[in-house]
């Protein structure tokens, strides 16, 4: 195996056997990254001398241990992670994908950096995205195409698509996304890799360029279960910078996985989820295969119901952007990246920066936003749609009573060819497996369950309740199990 090709788990082994260095580790994805990337575009910069400085002092570190003491799954001594271009790593580059931050460099480190940090990780590379995290094939990024690594003619879904395609196309070990409404998990789906989206407040946003703030959450996009509860553990936590993040301590989600079984699960099968037309026969085909081999490891399957299901994108599309409207305003041409040079005032100033730096979907969403939370339409959509969000949240609620997990489609589609989705509607349907679990803050993931006649990778969906990342990365853990 080539070294690009490890994931986290097989990285830490070879570093801790002392079979090659971090510094070599990195330089393998550094040379990786000039074969690959320009055919690829995952990744939008990459530090490299930052990289390879880290990864030598990663190397001093772990010579001063005693590796007769220390399993390797204590420490993570130099595996570089690729980090999606909305968290803030200090020196770096934080554009999110748009124009009007170019030329911006991050003073300090997101709390899920310093976590990195301190448990071993490198970030290294900045992975491409849709702008601000709009969108679901990244399309919509203003700084660069991004290709699908299983078929160059597709997308790789959004809006981590730049951390999908890196983590698919072994440009790197494993990567960081970010999932609104289902930007990890239906491009981890697009990509054959793992992706978990953590409840809401399992992992800290601080220093996470925000999109929707009821909703945002950094998670991993792996090559294995495994790796996605290394990463998980080392990124989830209290954190004082942010409010949502509960201080009790967290699980092992490493031990977690001892013995993962599906043996006695109950998994929920939400009814609404299958009778959705639209829904692509060879995606169907392996949900339906992922279903029966659930069954076949002793899973007690469960046909559940989500009444409220049919009015989750529309509840989304009101919420999502009357907070992206409110979090977007920060970015005015006085205090980050682009200032316009034909402003004459100051209102001009603004104005003309933010015209010339958004792109047209991230507008869509400000104009959007504005409006459903302008006085006199507040109480009829915003107001409208916190409540219905509460009755979608009391859905899980209640299929949660009942089951350990459900299983559903991750996306309707497999990956699909650039430009097929030109209007913004026919886009947004694509999350519409991933929106409901988004707005009621619980634990889902995307794994890969098997490639289509066209050879294209298709993951399905697995969630369960807030907090309960332990019992879904058991479940995914032995569901990926029965794939091999
Ligand atoms: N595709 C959805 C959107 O465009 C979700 C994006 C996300 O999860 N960041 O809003």
């Amino acid at each position: 195996m080539k070294l690009y090709e490890l994931g986290i788990a097989e990285a830490q082994e070879g570093l801790a056997k002392g079979d090659f260095s971090s510094a070599e580790l990195t330089q393998a994805i550094i040379d990786r990254y000039h074969a690959e990337n320009e055919k690829i575009g995952a990744y939008l910069t990459f530090d490299e001398e930052g990289a390879l400085a880290a990864a030598r002092a990663a190397d001093e570190r772990r010579r001063s241990f005693d590796h007769s003491t220390i399993r390797p799954v204590d420490h993570f001594f130099g595996v570089p992670i690729a980090i999606k271009d909305l968290i803030n790593v200090k020196g770096q580059p934080c554009t999110c994908a748009s124009k009007i931050l170019a030329g911006y460099v991050s003073p300090y480190d997101a709390t899920v950096i310093r976590n990195l940090k301190a448990n071993g990780f490198i970030p290294a590379g900045r992975v491409n995205m849709d702008e601000f995290a709009m969108g679901s094939s990244t399309e919509n990024s203003g700084l660069g195409v991004t290709r699908n690594p299983y078929d160059l003619a597709r997308v790789p879904g959004g809006s981590s698509g730049g951390s999908a395609a890196a983590v698919g196309g072994n440009l790197c070990i494993a990567a960081l996304g970010t999932d609104t409404g289902g930007s990890i998990r239906q491009p981890a789906s697009f990509c054959n890799c793992v992706g978990v989206k953590p409840s809401y407040g399992r992992v800290s946003r601080y220093g996470v360029t925000a999109f929707a703030s009821s909703l945002d959450q950094v998670g991993p996009m792996t090559k294995s279960v495994t790796d996605a509860a290394i990463l998980l553990k080392a990124l989830a936590g209290h954190d004082e910078m942010d409010g949502t993040t509960p201080p009790e301590p967290v699980p092992d989600y490493v031990a977690a996985l001892d013995g993962a079984t599906l043996k006695g699960v109950r998994i929920g099968l939400p009814k609404e989820y299958f009778a959705v037309t639209g829904l692509d026969p060879e995606v169907k085909r392996l949900t339906d295969a992922a279903i029966r081999a659930c069954e076949a490891a002793g899973a007690e399957l469960v046909e559940v119901s989500l009444p409220h299901t049919e009015y989750a994108m529309a509840v989304y599309y009101i919420i999502a952007p009357a907070e992206a409207s409110a979090n977007l305003a920060r970015f005015d041409g006085v205090r980050y990246g682009h200032r316009s040079a034909a402003a004459k005032d100051v209102y001009s100033l603004y104005t003309k920066s933010r015209a010339e730096g958004f792109g047209p979907e991230v507008k869509r969403r400000i104009i959007m936003g504005t409006y459903v939370l302008s006085s006199g339409y507040y109480d009829a959509y915003y107001g409208k749609a916190q409540k219905v969000r509460t009755l979608i949240k009391r859905d899980f609620d209640a299929a949660f009573a009942q089951v350990d997990a459900l299983l559903t489609p991750c996306a309707p589609t497999p990956a699909f060819p650039f430009g097929a989705h030109q209007d913004p509607l026919t886009m947004y349907l694509n999350d519409l497996y991933t929106i409901p679990s988004a707005l009621a803050g619980v634990c889902a993931a995307s794994v890969p369950a098997g490639f289509t006649n066209e050879r294209l990778p298709v993951g399905v969906q697995f969630i369960c309740g807030g907090f309960e990342e332990a019992k879904l990365l058991r479940i995914s853990k032995a569901f990926e199990e029965t794939q091999k």
